[in-house]
């Protein structure tokens, strides 16, 4: 281990820095070092956080505002962290291992996109939408009005720290809720420092709140809280089905973007270059450690063999190496525990008989690296195939025909994404109708558009995030009905009312 400056950070409550005596500690994956510590928030916190986002939710500090006003303090604070971008992916890679290329385009870029692009849809949602008028039984016109729920309970995991927790604070602030965050306990620093920006710029206190700590306390207790009104979560498939169980008894909003076992299908008339550099991007981008990858490359049997030469040559390219060196293609992988789990089904694939085509080891270097590893010999009822490993591991299935691969592409418990590789648009569109998946892809991969709404079919997910109607999650539905008759006799109230007085 080399020396490195640990720098403390608080937690953020009703807009002050509330800091523990219980200390988590955050480590930067490439190295192994200890780069930071973060307050460790407990149950008794998030109780704090989440009174202090009901109080500026009852006090109408923020849901108060008109939507141009929210969208307008929004937008001045994506440009104050865009001033800052650098230090924002400085923050976001120490703590998850990222490599610079990518913090800065992924990471932080689209975070601070996908933020502006909630910002305007403040502006453009229908906020009020006027029914048809209608004269049965009496004349009379119904509202139907989307307002704020109330304190909106986000919890993130490590992978895309700040875009996965902007993706639900942009729709919940645009649409008037206040906030409570529970990050990830690796990865809280950005944060923590976009809610101090936000509150720079004119968030007032109390709307963003930012609860470190562990998952199974801090963030138990907000998906169970009682004055939480809806909770968002990204995580794993097991975390967010007890997300569910836990919110059932105050019976809350829930929205779930879960895992994924993306596949790859590569069609036999497709451009060979293409697709093997897609099906790789696809899936090491982030080391595998991206929900929707495409770790499942379906490849038409008879071009088996010549593919994953393919693959293999271009693989053996990505240069893995210093995070925050504009060179490296790859980093490392989240922690030694991720670490060691990866490395285990890489072992047990090949004891059920998969081969190593590339890879499969971890790297002889402090920090937590593992080869990006391609393995053969696979079939879609191996545990490789159908579990979620969330590392840099590529599985190759050979298949015959198209109905054999949207069969073996649908044979899977997840249904997040899946890509399509074929020069024929008709016939890629064709099957891209017979696949679960919530996203589809045709030669292209980790196509996020924060203009469509992203989630998953399955166990990869309840309800989507991003789109034009990303705030109806963040909303309650009113319908306000005005009688325009005036006109006692016209109304049916001699179904009760017969006698008289
Ligand atoms: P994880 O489920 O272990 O943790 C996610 C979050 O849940 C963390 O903040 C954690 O502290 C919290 N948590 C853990 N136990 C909890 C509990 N009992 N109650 C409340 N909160 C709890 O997931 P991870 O390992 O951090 O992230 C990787 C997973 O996220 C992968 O499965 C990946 O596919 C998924 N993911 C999904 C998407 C998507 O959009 N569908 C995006 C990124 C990641």
């Amino acid at each position: 281990m080399t020396t490195v400056e640990v720098k403390h950070y608080s937690m953020r409550i009703g807009g002050a820095d509330i800091d523990s005596a219980d200390r988590m500690p955050i480590v930067d994956p490439s190295t192994g070092d200890v780069i930071a510590t973060v307050a460790r928030g407990d149950s008794s916190h998030i109780d704090a956080a989440v009174a202090a986002a009901k109080a500026s939710f009852e006090a109408g500090v923020w849901r108060s505002k008109t939507p141009q006003e929210r969208a307008a303090i929004m937008r001045r604070i994506a440009a104050a962290a865009n001033d800052v971008a650098e230090d924002l992916v400085e923050l976001e890679l120490s703590a998850n291992g990222a490599t610079v290329r990518q913090a800065t385009g992924f990471h932080i870029g689209y975070a601070l996109a996908h933020f502006t692009y909630f910002a305007d849809l403040a502006e453009t949602y229908h906020w009020q939408r006027p029914a048809p008028i209608s004269n049965f039984p009496a004349l009379g016109q119904a509202v139907v009005h989307r307002e704020p729920i109330g304190v909106v309970g986000a919890i993130a995991p490590w992978n895309f720290p700040l875009l996965l927790t902007l993706w639900k604070v942009g729709p919940a602030l645009a649409a008037g809720n206040s906030v409570v965050v529970k990050p990830d306990e690796h990865t809280p620093l950005s944060i923590l420092a976009f809610a101090r920006i936000a509150e720079e710029n004119g968030l007032p206190p109390g709307v963003i709140n930012v609860v470190p700590g562990d998952g199974p306390d801090a963030g138990a207790r907000l998906a169970s809280h009682p004055d939480v009104g809806k909770i968002a979560f990204t995580g794993s498939t097991a975390v967010g089905r007890e997300i569910m169980r836990l919110a059932a008894d105050t019976v809350k909003q829930v929205t779930l973007e879960l895992g994924g076992k993306g596949p790859s299908i590569v069609l036999d008339d497709a451009d060979l270059d293409h697709a093997a550099d897609g099906v790789l991007y696809g899936c090491f981008v982030y080391s595998g450690q991206v929900c929707e990858s495409g770790t499942r490359a379906l490849i038409p049997a008879h071009l088996h063999d010549e593919f994953v030469e393919r693959l293999v040559t271009r693989a053996a390219t990505i240069q893995q190496g210093p995070t925050r060196d504009w060179e490296t293609d790859m980093g490392p992988v989240i922690d030694g525990r991720q670490q060691a789990r990866i490395l285990h089904y890489i072992r047990e694939a090949v004891a059920h008989g998969a081969q190593v085509a590339l890879g499969g080891q971890a790297l002889d270097e402090p920090g937590f690296w593992v080869q990006p590893t391609i393995l053969t010999g696979v079939t879609n009822t191996m545990r490789i195939a159908r579990e979620e490993v969330f590392g840099p591991v590529l599985v190759v299935i050979a298949y015959d025909g198209d109905d054999a691969a949207a069969s073996i592409a649908n044979d899977s418990e997840y249904g997040l994404a899946a890509s399509i590789w074929s020069s024929d648009n008709a016939r890629a569109l064709d099957l891209a109708e017979r696949i679960q998946c919530g996203s589809v892809w045709i030669n292209d991969a980790h196509q996020i558009n924060c203009q469509v709404p992203f989630g998953g079919y399955k166990q990869s997910g309840v309800g989507r995030e991003l789109g034009p109607d990303a705030l109806d999650a963040y909303t309650e539905v009113k319908t306000v009905h005005l009688d325009l008759s005036g006109d006692r006799g016209a109304k049916p109230y001699d179904i009760l009312l017969t006698h008289a007085d």
